[in-house]
This record gives C-alpha cells, structure tokens and sequence, in this order.
C-alpha cells in the first residue's frame, strides 16, 4: 500500500506536468472510486475546465487544488497514478477506471486493481477538517516533544503510528522500519517509552521517511511512480517482509507476528 513517500514521489513528479495545466476533459468509469462523495458524473463535472493551481500532499491523499474546490485522490492498496506526455502512446487496460486529459493532450490516468482507492471533490477550504488528519511527520510541528504528547494510554505503538488522526502518511512498511531503528518492539505501550526512546523514534520515523523518498519508494506490492517504474526502497527494508531471515544488526531471525490485523515484523533480539 503506498504510503507517504510513495505518494511524494509521485507527487513531486507529477508538479511540473499537472500544476498550472486546465483539465480538458475528464472521465471516471468506475463507481467505485467515488462512493465517498458524489457520483463519477458529479466529479467529472467538477474537473473539467479547471486548471490545477497546486498539486500538494496531506498523508497518503492527493489534493488537487482547483480554487474553490479540491480534488482529493487515495491510491488504497493498489492504485496508480499515470502521466501520459500524449494521448498517441496512451494504453489503458481494463484497470485503468478514471483519466483527466489536460490541454495538448496529455493524460493523466488512475489505475487500479482492487478499487480501493478513492477520487472525490472537497471544497478546499474545508479539506483540513474533512479528512481529519494528524500531524505531518516530516513538517517542524512534529518535534520530540510532539510526539511524546501523541503517545499517550495503553495504545501499543504501532497501532498508534499507524493512526492517521495522529501521525499522517505512515503505514505497515514504515512503521515497521522505524521501530527496527529505534530498538523499540512493536507490541510496546506508548506510554511505556522513555524520552530518549522517544527521542529515539521520533529521528526512526523522519530517517525511514526520507530515505523512502529518496530511494523512490517501496514496491512491495505493485507500487508504481507515474512513469511506471519500480521503486528501490525494498532492497534496504531491515525488517520488512524479512521474516525468517537474519536480522541485518544481530543476526537473530526477524520474527512477524500479527498485530491489529497487521502483519508486523520485528527483531526480538534488537528491539525492546
Ligand atoms: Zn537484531
């Protein structure tokens, strides 16, 4: 499932092509994608014409800001998003469900094999409250001291990295990796971390982050950036989809085990 870099990378990749760009036409086919808010009928409305002022990021979601409206896109566990420099080389398959033709013919389409993800318009003064999300984790506002006051109750700790009304933009994968780096076994009560423990993950959570940007993503599933290329983050998982495996610090097997209906993965030895 993308999560925050994943998202970013697209993101930064898609600024130049869509940012400043009107939508000639637009086309949802599947149902689906709209069932949060409106029809596909509605939102198709609502695109067309408009010029994209902003493409920015807010957790996993896109917000496309059209002015007075938003256009607000989640990838769920297997959406893409794709740019076509034009509509000669465009192949849709029969997973491609919606795609917004900009002027000159470029395409940007969404695809997607399980249908989790969603396309819907919010009025962009009221997405913040809409979506209900935490604080941003590579932002200044998430400081030590910031997540010392989200870690509160018996939550276990990753249950609560991975609430997004908390911390926005981590899921499994990233989740699972800080904690490797902070020595912090995932099962731990929040409220059980010691500041430097805390401290500890706080720096965990940023690193993962960036190096997952950097990297250009994980492509656990089937993660793709809008050219449609792989990114390179699996390769330095630590803990990630390694179960069985020694574990890169100690040598001990990483051990998964399921959590909250996650799989979780962790090193018994390194992690406390
Ligand atoms: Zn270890």
């Amino acid at each position: 499932m993308p999560e925050l870099p994943e998202v970013e990378v697209i993101r930064r990749d898609l600024v130049p092509h869509v940012e400043g760009r009107r939508i000639r036409s637009a086309k949802i086919a599947e149902s689906r994608l709209t069932r949060r808010r409106g029809s596909p009928r509605e939102v198709e409305a609502a695109l067309v014409g408009r010029r994209v002022r902003a493409l920015r990021r807010r957790g996993k979601f896109f917000v496309f800001d059209l002015g007075r409206d938003s256009l607000i896109v989640r990838l769920g566990m297997t959406g893409q998003l794709l740019w076509w420099e034009s509509g000669d080389g465009f192949c849709p398959d029969q997973h491609t469900h919606a795609q917004l033709t900009f002027a000159g013919g470029r395409i940007l389409s969404y695809r997607d094999i399980r249908k989790f993800g969603e396309m819907f318009i919010l009025p962009t003064a009221s997405v913040e409250q809409t979506l209900r999300l935490g604080v941003e984790p590579l932002d200044p506002a998430f400081t030590p001291e910031a997540l010392r006051r989200i870690c509160r109750g018996s939550t276990r700790i990753k249950s609560l990295l991975l609430d997004q009304t908390k911390i926005a933009g981590i899921g499994n994968i990233y989740a699972d990796e800080a904690l490797f780096r902070a020595g912090i076994r995932p099962t731990r009560r929040a409220a059980s971390l010691r500041w430097e423990e805390i401290r500890s993950l706080h720096r965990s959570i940023r690193a993962v982050l960036q190096a997952g940007i950097r990297h250009r993503g994980s492509s656990i599933a089937n993660y793709r950036d809008p050219c449609g290329q792989p990114g390179r983050f699996v390769a330095l998982h630590r803990v990630y989809h390694r179960q069985g495996k020694p574990c890169l610090s100690c040598g001990t097997p990483v051990r998964r085990i399921v959590l909250g209906q996650r799989g979780t993965h962790f090193c018994p030895t390194c992690q406390r």
